[in-house]
């Protein structure tokens, strides 16, 4: 607000809106605020005093809001699609380029899904995608992004997480769904595929290689953790 404020005076203009900013009421409440401003000057074009006009646009905040979470959600499981995953990845991937910021992926494929379906019913399939998607949300950090891929694929993306620590994430993820008592089938496992950028890789080649680790994965009895990269020391 201050910059922009700065900014209109430097611009010497005599109206102004601020972009829309959020307001703590005394009761603690969020309101969103419209604020147009006039920078009122005397003869010698001097600053007197600013006239601000404030709109309370919360309503209509709050609905774009809730619309743009709705377009970055599935809506089975509740974490990010994959149109926004697609969007992280972009935007991780710059990062990786810009600031040297590392970020690995895990891709995971849920082992012989089918046969939940095929035994159980698909209402009880989506049942239990929901609950892997609750204890892989559990089990991550604030930072990482939960997606669901596909069917019965997840991909979390960890920013600022190498190689190492996301094969340990991975194995540890492995682990808890290994020993988890799912509601009606009991038991079920999962196959991991890991990736981390490097130089002269893309979006695409980053999936790729978790792709083919989970491809591997699966090819090596499933119920485990592969890469395709090397491991540093
Ligand atoms: P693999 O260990 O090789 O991964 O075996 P799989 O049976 O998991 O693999 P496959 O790709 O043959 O089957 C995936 C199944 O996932 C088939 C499809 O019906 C089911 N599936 C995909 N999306 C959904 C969904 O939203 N709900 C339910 N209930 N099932 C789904
Ligand atoms: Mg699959
Ligand atoms: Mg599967």
């Amino acid at each position: 607000m201050i910059q922009e404020v700065a900014k209109a005076i430097q611009d010497k203009l005599y109206f102004f809106k601020h972009k829309p900013y959020r307001v703590v009421t005394k009761d603690g409440d969020i309101k969103w605020i419209l604020d147009s401003t006039v920078i009122v000057r005397d003869e010698n074009h001097k600053i007197t005093n600013f006239v601000g006009y404030l709109t309370n646009i919360s309503a209509l905040k709050n609905s774009e809001l809730k619309l743009q979470k709705l377009s970055r959600t599935d809506q089975l499981t509740k974490v990010c699609n994959r149109m926004h995953i697609d969007d992280v990845l972009q935007n991780q991937y710059y990062r990786f380029y810009r600031a040297n910021e590392t970020t690995s992926i895990i891709l995971l494929d849920i082992d012989f899904f089918k046969n939940v379906n095929d035994d159980y019913g698909h209402l009880v399939g989506d049942s239990v995608l929901i609950e892997f998607a609750k204890i892989l949300l559990s089990s991550i950090r604030k930072g990482d992004v939960l997606g669901r891929w596909g069917g019965e694929e997840f991909l979390i993306i960890l920013p600022h997480t190498n190689l190492n620590q996301a094969i340990k994430l991975a194995k540890k993820l492995q682990k808890i769904i290994f020993e988890n008592n799912f509601s009606t089938i009991n038991h079920k496992t999962a196959s991991f595929g890991v990736s981390t950028f490097e130089r002269g890789m893309s979006v695409e080649t980053l999936i790729d290689s978790a792709d083919k680790a989970l491809y591997l994965s699966k090819e090596n009895g499933r119920n485990c953790v592969n890469t395709m990269q090397t491991l540093s020391k």
